[in-house]
């Protein structure tokens, strides 16, 4: 079955007020296993509006949002964030990691968060770094890890909990374009070597050309 199954999403802001603003009108999306998908839309059409939706932070007006053929579109939070927790894994244009910590430990503290044993946890978080060439960087804190590498760290720690889904916005974002390439491409690497599948917006084409499928988002559907 599909990992992601959107189907007739409806996000409707200020409804009733004379600020009332369609965002999603209806929208439907399947990803299968291992399949990457692009979105791309440009700033204003409701790309954080449909991560938010399928990432479990925010509730479509109508319609189904469904991970590995659960619908959770409306289940209860504990539910939600227990998917969100084993499922799903988020990466955002800034690294987020925790600045008083290790590389090492930003990946195996979440891992002891859904209960990994911390010996079974360290040995992935090592594989992890070894796979986006940053052995050597393990015990460095972001602060002097560089943007690139911090960027690598973070999408081990999105990773971490094996998910079934990758949701990234932006994830090179805020790299120059030497780094970004190679920092995506070590991105791709990951995800193809787990058979993960994505929904990664980008507003790079030359990025997005590389994933199976790409869509954009505009007037409230996704389009090819
Ligand atoms: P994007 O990420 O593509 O810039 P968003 O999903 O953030 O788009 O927003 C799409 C539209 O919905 C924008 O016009 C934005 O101002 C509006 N919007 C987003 N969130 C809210 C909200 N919570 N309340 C009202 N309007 C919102
Ligand atoms: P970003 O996509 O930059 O991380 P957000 O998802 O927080 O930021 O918001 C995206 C857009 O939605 C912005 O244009 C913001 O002004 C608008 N927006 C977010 N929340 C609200 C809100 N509560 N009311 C109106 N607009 C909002």
């Amino acid at each position: 079955s599909d990992v992601l199954k959107l189907s007739g999403i409806e996000k409707i802001y200020n409804r009733g007020t004379a600020k009332e603003i369609a965002v999603l009108r209806g929208l439907d999306l399947a990803i299968a296993p291992g399949q990457v998908v692009a979105l791309v839309a440009p700033s204003g059409t409701g790309k954080s509006t449909l991560l938010h939706i399928a990432g479990l932070l925010d509730t479509p007006d109508t319609g189904e949002v469904a991970i590995d053929g659960e619908d959770l579109g409306r289940a209860s939070d504990k539910r939600r964030t227990a998917a969100r927790r084993n499922s799903l894994g988020f990466v955002y244009q800034f690294h987020h990691l925790l600045p008083e910590f290790t590389a090492e430990e930003n990946i195996v503290l979440p891992q002891l968060a859904n209960g990994v044993a911390r010996a079974e946890a360290v040995s992935h978080a090592r594989s992890l770094l070894e796979r986006v060439g940053l052995k050597d960087r393990a015990s460095h804190r972001p602060s002097a890890l560089s943007g690139g590498e911090q960027q690598r760290v973070a999408f081990c720690r999105a990773l971490a909990n094996k998910p079934r889904l990758l949701l990234a916005d932006e994830p090179t974002g805020n790299l120059d374009p030497a780094t970004s390439d190679t920092v995506f491409a070590a991105l791709m690497d990951l995800v193809r070597e787990t058979n993960l599948s994505a929904l990664i917006a980008t507003h790079n084409m030359e990025l997005a050309q590389r994933m199976d499928r790409v869509l954009r988002l505009d007037g409230g559907l996704l389009r090819d």
